[in-house]
């Protein structure tokens, strides 16, 4: 046992300190937003979520759990304590909702590794053969700046470049908090090339083949990975750049699965368009913090706010829960986003963007609120939290 008073050591997009009972706050505020909407005779679920610890991931995990009763098997890639040092927030987030799992009588097993990995995805398959038996949903939340190739050992490398064109644009230095010009060169063949390997659809594929040959997909299984789109504000550094390459792979592939379990498990594979949130994923792309501060003050205005956990609950309940059909865009996508990429919310943000300087960005947009949530996924800033009071570092996962 290990107990210390932690505080948050932050340099821009990065916080190298976690707050256990802050993280584990967090979590069971997403725990009683899903259990509010929970469904019940609706059956037994049995959920893989792959990127299970923080961000979205976590929150479908949550919302399987807390509105269905799911058992789950998480696969995530986190730092436990030392006893000196505190673990990483994806660390206490799972000590968290296994408790809830543990109290709840659910079933809740975890793998803390590299999923890009055979060995971890072995470990993962033995888990699920165990503990679940089979699995009606696979999540696929996973964001990372690197992977091996397990089979070539080539690292990719993701970087968040243009692609054709220098980028000039509008963004927020963390670290000053001023506003500034940003200018980002377009990217390289290989930084290309990177961005997909690590976040397109190649380990996806492996995961959907190593689970359909190891019979561990029910009948009518569903797996579902996360996409991003966004405003055309973003898509020089988004949609039209390295990492929405990767993206348009990871769908493509994804229409691929889809024709293999439709053949084999009789099931579906959907990729879900998810709205911009504070994760720690997205605060290192340029421009998007800024843009999920004006974005925030808006759908809060109009009373349309959504974080994580809501969305989960919205994928869950109108799209993939058990017995419910999912509606899907041209492209077979469901549109989580459409809230944040309705007309007049779009018109907004296209009116204040120009005008935003450093004198007004604090009143234009909601960075304060931003800048709250960045801190709150590391546990710090959370309400009821005694920050002066020491913490048990170590936690069971
Ligand atoms: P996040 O950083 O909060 O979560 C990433 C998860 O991946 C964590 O659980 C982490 O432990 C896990 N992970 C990373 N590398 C791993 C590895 N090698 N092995 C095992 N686990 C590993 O990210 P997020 O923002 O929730 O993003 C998840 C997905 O949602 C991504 O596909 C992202 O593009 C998509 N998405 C995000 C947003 C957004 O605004 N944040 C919007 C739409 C879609």
């Amino acid at each position: 046992m290990a107990e210390a008073v932690v505080k948050p050591r932050i340099r821009g997009f990065i916080c190298t300190t976690a707050h256990p009972a802050g993280c584990a706050s967090n979590v069971n505020a997403q725990i009683q937003v899903a259990e509010a909407a929970r469904k019940d005779g609706a059956g037994s679920l049995r959920v893989l979520v792959i990127g299970a610890s923080t961000g979205y991931g976590l929150a479908a995990r949550i919302a399987a759990g807390a509105m269905y009763g799911a058992g789950s098997v998480g696969v995530f890639f986190e730092r436990e304590s030392n006893g000196a040092k505190s673990g990483t927030p994806g660390f206490y987030n799972t000590a968290a909702y296994h408790r809830y799992a543990m109290e709840n009588g659910l079933i809740s097993a975890n793998v803390n590794g590299d999923a890009y990995s055979h060995e971890i995805k072995r470990k993962t398959l033995e888990l699920v053969a165990s503990r679940l038996g089979e699995v009606d949903m696979v999540i696929y939340s996973l964001a990372s700046p690197k992977r091996t190739d397990p089979d070539t050992g080539e690292i990719y490398q993701s970087v968040l470049n243009p692609i054709g064109e220098t980028y000039v644009g509008k963004t927020i230095d963390l670290n000053r908090e001023v506003i500034n010009e940003v200018t980002v060169e377009p990217a390289t063949d290989e930084g290309i090339r990177g961005t997909v390997g690590v976040m397109g659809g190649d380990d996806l594929c492996l995961w959907s083949e190593a689970l359909l040959e190891a019979g561990l997909l029910a009948e009518g299984a569903r797996i579902v990975p996360f996409s991003y789109i966004g405003p055309a504000l973003t898509w020089p550094i988004y949609r039209s750049g390295t990492i929405g390459r990767a993206k348009e792979h990871l769908e493509r592939t994804t229409k691929a699965i889809e024709g293999r379990l439709r053949s084999t498990v009789g099931g579906r594979a959907m990729v879900s368009v998810n709205k911009a949130v504070i994760t720690q994923a997205s605060a290192a792309i340029p421009v998007v913090p800024l843009y999920i501060s004006l974005l925030y003050r808006i759908m809060r205005e109009r009373g349309v706010h959504e974080d994580p956990i809501q969305q989960m609950v919205r994928l869950f309940s109108d799209h993939v829960g058990p017995g419910g059909t999912p509606s899907v865009d041209g492209e077979d996508r469901i549109r989580l986003d459409d809230l944040e990429l309705e007309a007049s919310v779009q018109r907004e943000i296209d009116t204040v963007w120009p005008t935003i300087t450093t004198e007004n960005f604090r009143a234009l947009t909601d960075y304060d609120a931003y800048k709250r949530g960045f801190r709150q996924l590391f546990g710090f800033e959370v309400d009821g939290v005694d920050y002066d009071e020491p913490v048990e570092l170590e936690a069971e996962i």
